[in-house]
């Protein structure tokens, strides 16, 4: 028996007792250590406090202005910037399943929004259901449970997307606005002040249209919460 084999045996062993590998640092034990989240690119600096702009320390030139960035909801946050390994576990926890990434940045997002808020409900912005279907999950939805768990507050799926739109990625910021209207609407009745959730932001049009239809069911205050903004 080699030494060679041994230890492929013992790797073996390890990939099936330990099959998860840690998406920052390759070690096993868990897809993202909590303390690789620390290593992840964080949204820092000084930033717009309503539509988290890099660069702004005050209300940004955009949010001032008569056409703001930010439309449906009133102020938005995300603890990391979609690039390097914050923007690679999400991709992988979407598209490769890997879905135990998303609570560990779930839990960062929570740290990340403001107690003024005050939120009655955490709402996640739901997925086309074909889309679900084919995906076998939401990840909005996975991340939107760990942030209602880690503020305290009830997870209330309030939204329904109505029909599949283009995705955002492969648009402007006009025709994203222009794609996502009439997209979403909200089952029964919306508490006054609600937490959408999703796991990526850009121009904050998909929150923005997720906040219209849960204006339209009563509430009165919406803030947009998202894992990761491309700045
Ligand atoms: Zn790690
Ligand atoms: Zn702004």
């Amino acid at each position: 028996m080699t030494s060679a084999w041994l230890g492929r045996l013992a790797g073996g062993v390890a990939e099936l007792l330990l099959p998860q590998r840690c998406v920052v640092c390759g070690g096993f034990g868990a897809a993202l250590h909590e303390e690789c989240v620390e290593a992840l690119p964080r949204a820092a600096g000084a930033r717009c406090p309503r539509c988290w702009r890099p660069g702004e320390p005050a209300l940004c030139v955009r949010c001032v202005g008569e056409a703001p960035l930010l439309t449906g909801v009133d102020a938005l946050r995300a603890p990391f910037r979609f690039d390097g390994a914050a923007r690679g576990a999400i991709l992988e926890a979407k598209f490769g399943g890997v879905t135990a990434l998303l609570p560990p940045l779930a839990r960062a997002a929570a740290a990340c929004v403001p107690p003024g808020w005050d939120v009655q409900a955490v709402v996640p912005v739901p997925l086309a259901p074909r889309r679900e279907r084919r995906r076998g999950f939401n990840q909005a939805d996975v991340a939107a449970r760990t942030v209602a768990g880690a503020l305290g507050r009830p997870l209330e799926p309030l939204l329904r997307r109505d029909r599949d739109t283009a995705p955002q990625s492969t648009l402007g910021a006009a025709a994203r606005a222009a794609n996502l209207a009439g997209a979403f609407s909200a089952r029964g009745v919306a508490p006054a002040r609600v937490l959408v959730v999703d796991d990526v932001t850009t121009t904050g049009a998909t929150l923005g249209a997720a906040a219209e239809a849960l204006r339209a069911a009563g509430a009165t205050r919406v803030y947009g919460l998202a894992l990761a903004r491309e700045d």
